[in-house]
């Protein structure tokens, strides 16, 4: 027998190394009209690495100290930047003591316990709000910065880089020949180093220092809108817009397991070129039922 066309461009997805969940999810792909992506892990590598650690006046701890702390509190956690952390006090030979009572929030940071001292590590606009002398000129170079705060006062903070995808400005302008639009970028991160990715990739439409529920909300809009959203991303901070989403896409190599079983489809082998390609697998598909 022949192959149905949404089952053969299931196939031919997979052969783009990109999962497609379902016939319907093949369908609805070729749907999308609007692209909302996640920049740490999706539009990045999602492996950042530490280029900067700076003690805070005053907090009497040196740069070894505050990473130590840092990575301690961090070990438990699966977020990129946590891996970064603590690969960093790791390549200074710093051996890490045990956390207790660790605890994450997406999108925020995490919390812990080491050794007797309670250990914050995360965004520095939701850690300290106004108070940005500290972190600002971290960011203004582009960076990720994160605050680390020891028995809730301001210890240090660390700079990190991300690079780039390979193919990602192909992927994002093969998106925006598709729709229509240029995707609109979805990103926790701050304002400066977000809008520098974007403008790297072609991207014009930036929303920073979102939550896991702003993301959700920014989609809702677009939605309510009258677009057919597709969402890609790779965190637990993701899961919720990628639920929202009437197409939800993960990565599959950097991806949080809770975004690969939230999403409708997976792309496999992290490759954003795939993304056009099965939306494009999707209309001749579409084409061929009818
Ligand atoms: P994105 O939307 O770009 O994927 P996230 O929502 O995962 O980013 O994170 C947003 C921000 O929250 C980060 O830039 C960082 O400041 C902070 N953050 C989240 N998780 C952690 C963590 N484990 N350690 C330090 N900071 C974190
Ligand atoms: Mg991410």
């Amino acid at each position: 027998a022949t192959m149905p066309p949404l089952l053969s461009a299931i196939a031919n997805a997979g052969r783009h190394g990109v999962l497609v969940k379902s016939a319907v999810v093949m369908e609805r792909l070729g749907q999308v009209d609007a692209v909302a992506l996640d920049k740490t892990g999706t539009l990045t590598e999602g492996t950042p690495r530490v280029t900067e650690v700076r003690p805070l006046p005053g907090s009497g701890l040196d740069e070894d100290a505050v990473l130590r702390l840092a990575a301690a509190a961090e070990r438990p956690s699966e977020h990129p930047l946590a891996r970064a952390v603590v690969d960093a006090a790791r390549a200074r030979g710093l051996s890490l003591p045990d956390a207790e009572g660790f605890s994450s929030a997406p999108g925020l940071g995490v919390t812990a316990t080491v050794e007797g001292r309670e250990v914050r590590v995360g965004a520095p606009a939701r850690l300290l709000g106004d108070d940005s002398a500290a972190y600002e000129e971290v960011e203004a170079e582009g960076r990720t910065a994160v605050v680390v705060l020891v028995d809730g006062s301001p210890a240090g903070v660390l700079g990190l880089a991300d690079r780039l995808r390979p193919g990602a400005a192909e992927a994002v302008g093969g998106l925006t020949a598709l729709t229509g639009t240029a995707p609109v970028l979805l990103t926790g991160d701050n304002r400066r180093a977000a809008d520098r990715l974007a403008a790297e990739t072609g991207i014009h439409d930036v929303r920073a220092g979102l939550l896991p529920q702003d993301k959700v909300t920014a989609v809702r809009e677009l939605a309510d809108a009258g677009r057919r959203v597709m969402v890609v991303g790779d965190g637990v901070n993701d899961a919720p817009a990628l639920a929202a989403a009437h197409t939800g896409v993960a990565m599959g190599r950097a991806g949080s397991d809770l975004a690969l079983e939230t999403a409708d489809a997976v792309v496999v082998r992290d490759e954003l070129a795939a993304l056009p390609a099965v939306v494009r697998l999707s209309r001749t598909a579409r084409r061929l039922v009818v």
